[in-house]
């Protein structure tokens, strides 16, 4: 009898959209996407009675005044009936449906349906990327994942973002969702519109973002019908605009602490303090894959949402709408702008454009330290380690696998790994075996066992013998020290795997093989110097070696994380011998790795103070922070 029953945009003061329909500070209905929303008595009454739970809610409507749903067939035509009742029909006959969320659209299927999970994978061009999933409540979930305390918790926190947790045997889901990976993405309801799709349909859905292949999330209805019809079959929309596109955010427990692999709806645009910093303001522009940006003012640090890999124009586009909506948002003007080093990327070109009083580089690997610095209010000197795929360094070459002696705006680089050449710059992040075989003619000087080795078999002696060619003659083929790289090597070969089809691909297969029990580290050697190298070509050789004994691949994986724990606990014996023991902090994209992180906190010392990200992520989305941190300090030198 309630006048919204079944309402799918009912909310109160406590919950309902903000960031993602607000146009402009401060948060006020006019200045709101439900501007266009002229409340009816009923609702009206209860927003100027301050004894309502809606007073003053913002969004506040109802099935006479606000926001309305409709379903349309992907070629337009209106179809008919309840929208709820007919989208869950639709689903249940395993079609593809878009859906308008929050703050963005949605693509979502039957996640127990084979047949419409491919589909859904083929259309969207999206080969082996895990789908993330949405369970009507804790209980369907539980029959999907194994949940503990602290995942629940984070499953049912307001932020409600997609929690990685580990996969069920028994659970009810095709097993396209996520390929080979024994880790499920789940989320719970977060509007309305979800509970009351999720109560209807009563099984798992498959929820992915509604865009192409690499392209942002799409927001509006136009765009949708334009870009989402070729995709899904019907769309479930409704007239309400988005403002600020959001994605789902997305947490996974890394040796037992929450760590945000992805920052957006649910955190953004919450500050994260600094105290003591940002007198002037400051835009640092993040890095170039899993782009965030952070504006920076009085003590305060507001990171925007994940934007993603700035490799489509519309990619490049959303992030430079975005900052200008969140600057407007947060009423702010940079007067400083912070970018990284590297001169191609976009997010740096963009920087250099831009009008500011001043224009300030900062090192990758450096801004990785500074942004657990900023997080953790440390402002005496840490030993880092930023290990990842790759950050330009102050040489110009591909820098990945760092130890640095970090105080504030200051760095030194004290260790890092050997290099390996990559055979066509980019390529041979996504052709893998290229990496594997520049790793093991290293090895080998030259002469490593090729046909020994499952992986080598499935590639012709022509594309070898011309990587060769472009390594010897340094055609294309640029020094990369990224940590990242040589779990690529070592994934390609024990997945006897030629290729990855995303960025850390076959690092993270590596990390679901390891065998925890297998303990012993590979041998590896120091060169002790200037900057000391690492150098894994003994690792590499005792590797082949047991892939030729016939070791499985799950021993050597294990084996082959326990020797980069050491690896890193040698780099922080090395840095503690020159500077004392000092806090050790970790980040970059390695630093994922459950099993590696697990394996280095046990390797230290149980009184060694160990600092890890806990409010951004510790991939390159969390990078912009330490960029804002180390421009203020460099600001005011
Ligand atoms: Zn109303
Ligand atoms: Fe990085």
């Amino acid at each position: 009898s309630d006048r919204r029953y079944r309402y799918p945009f009912i909310n109160c003061t406590q919950c309902g959209p903000r960031y993602t329909i607000c146009r402009e500070a401060p948060y006020d209905r006019p200045n709101t996407t439900m501007q266009a929303f002229t409340q009816c008595p009923d609702c009206e009454k209860e927003y100027r009675d301050p004894a309502s739970r809606r007073f003053h809610a913002e969004p506040n409507a109802c099935p006479a005044c606000g926001p309305r749903l409709h379903l349309i067939h992907s070629d337009g035509s209106e179809i008919t009936g309840d929208p709820i009742t007919q989208a869950c029909s639709l689903l249940k006959a395993g079609k593809i449906l878009a859906i308008k969320s929050l703050g963005g659209f949605h693509l979502a299927c039957d996640a127990r349906n084979s047949q419409a999970v491919i589909r859904l994978r083929e259309r969207k061009h999206r080969d082996e990327k895990p789908f993330a999933l949405m369970a009507a409540n804790l209980e369907m979930a539980q029959r999907l994942v194994h949940i503990n305390e602290q995942e629940k918790e984070l499953l049912t926190s307001a932020a409600r973002p997609i929690v990685l947790q580990r996969r069920r045997q028994d659970a009810d889901v095709a097993s396209e969702v996520a390929p080979g990976n024994p880790l499920l993405g789940v989320m719970l309801p977060y509007t309305p519109l979800h509970e009351l799709l999720l109560t209807e349909f009563a099984a798992p859905l498959i929820m992915t973002s509604g865009n192409l292949s690499d392209e942002p999330i799409v927001i509006d209805n136009a765009d949708a019908i334009a870009r989402l019809a070729s995709i899904a079959d019907a769309l479930l929309l409704h007239d309400r605009k988005i403002a600020n596109r959001c994605d789902d955010s997305i947490v996974r427990l890394i040796a037992n602490q929450p760590a945000l692999l992805r920052r957006a709806r649910g955190f953004v645009p919450a500050p994260i303090e600094v105290p003591g910093h940002f007198a002037r303001p400051v835009l640092a522009c993040g890095a170039h894959l899993k782009n965030t940006f952070c504006l920076a003012y009085n003590n305060h640090a507001w990171l925007g949402p994940h934007i993603g890999d700035l490799d489509t124009h519309e990619a490049a586009r959303a992030f430079e709408e975005a900052i200008v909506r969140f600057t407007q948002l947060v009423g702010v003007t940079p007067e400083i702008i912070a970018y990284d080093l590297h001169p191609d990327y976009h997010s740096t070109r963009y920087a250099l454009t831009r009008p500011a009083s001043r224009h300030i580089g900062v090192q990758h690997h450096h801004a990785h330290i500074a942004a657990l610095c900023a997080e953790h209010r440390v402002e005496t000197p840490v030993i880092g380690l930023a290990w990842d795929g790759t950050g330009y360094g102050t040489d110009g070459s591909a820098w990945g696998s760092e130890a640095l002696w970090v105080h504030g705006a200051e760095f030194r680089r004290l260790a890092t790994f050997r290099p390996l050449p990559l055979a066509g710059g980019d390529t041979a992040i996504r052709q893998i075996w290229r990496i594997a075989l520049a790793a093991l003619d290293d090895a080998f000087d030259g002469k490593p066992p090729l046909e020994e080795m499952q992986l080598f078999r499935t590639i012709d002696a022509g594309p070898v013998a011309l990587v060769r060619q472009m390594i010897a003659r340094r055609v294309n083929s640029p020094l990369a020290h990224g940590a990242g790289r040589y779990f690529d090597a070592v994934g390609a070969l024990l997945l006897a795997r030629d290729s990855a089809c995303f960025e850390g691909q076959a690092a993270m297969q590596c990390e679901f093989l390891a065998d925890p029990e297998e303990r012993v580290p590979y041998p590896f050697s120091v060169i002790a110097g200037d900057v000391s190298e690492i150098d894994l070509r003994p690792t590499l050789r005792a590797i082949v070696t047991d892939l030729i004994a016939g070791h499985a691949p799950s021993q050597i994986s294990g084996r082959f994380h326990a020797t980069m724990a050491a690896v890193a606990a040698t780099m922080i014996k090395l840095a503690t011998d020159q500077f004392g023991s000092l806090p050790v902090a970790i980040s970059g994209g390695c630093f994922q790795n459950d099993r590696l992180v697990t394996d280095l906190l046990r390797d230290l010392q149980p009184t060694r103070q160990v600092l890890r990200h806990r409010l951004v992520p510790c991939g390159d989305g969390g990078l912009s922070l330490g960029q804002a941190l180390v421009a203020d300090l460099l600001a005011v030198q």
